[in-house]
């Protein structure tokens, strides 16, 4: 199913161009207009989800596998030296355009690419506090 209100549902169809990287018959990937560093690639699923939540268990499979090949071969195109793969869910995790996709980001020796975070430590309180939750969860 598509949403007619989603930009990567038209951009996935091919309804609006983009630069593609490669295309079958589920997914489109093509290159991040507001790149992190050169060769910042989206993969997006033909069918509208919304992000990891509601994504078809088979389209997440076979996005992964679709990454990995991704990345080898981008490797080698662009001469980078590794790879992020990021994917945000929600808005307070930074997804701004609420239709699944994969960031497929090349990283440079000395790119100064931000993708750090604050590293905490784990305390006693909060390992039990989750590990006592999930074991309650009934799903
Ligand atoms: P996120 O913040 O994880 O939802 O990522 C959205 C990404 O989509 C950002 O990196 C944007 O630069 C990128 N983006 C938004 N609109 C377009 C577009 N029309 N074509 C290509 N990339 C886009
Ligand atoms: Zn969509």
């Amino acid at each position: 199913m598509q949403d007619e209100n989603c930009i990567f549902c038209k951009i996935a169809a091919g309804e609006i161009p983009s630069a593609t990287l490669y295309e079958d018959e589920d997914f489109r990937v093509i290159l991040d207009l507001g790149p992190a560093s050169k060769g910042h690639a989206l993969i997006l699923p033909k069918e509208h989800y919304r992000n990891l939540f509601d994504l078809d268990e088979e389209i997440a499979a076979k996005a992964m596998i679709l990454a990995k090949k991704m990345i080898c071969v981008m490797k080698e195109v662009l001469g980078c030296d590794g790879y992020n793969v990021v994917q945000n869910n929600e808005e307070v995790a930074g997804q701004t355009v609420f239709h699944f996709h994969m960031h497929l980001i090349p990283r440079y020796k000395d790119d100064n690419v931000g993708l750090e975070w604050n590293v905490g430590s784990l305390s006693d309180e909060d390992k039990e506090d989750i590990l006592n939750k999930l074991r309650e969860y009934r799903g």
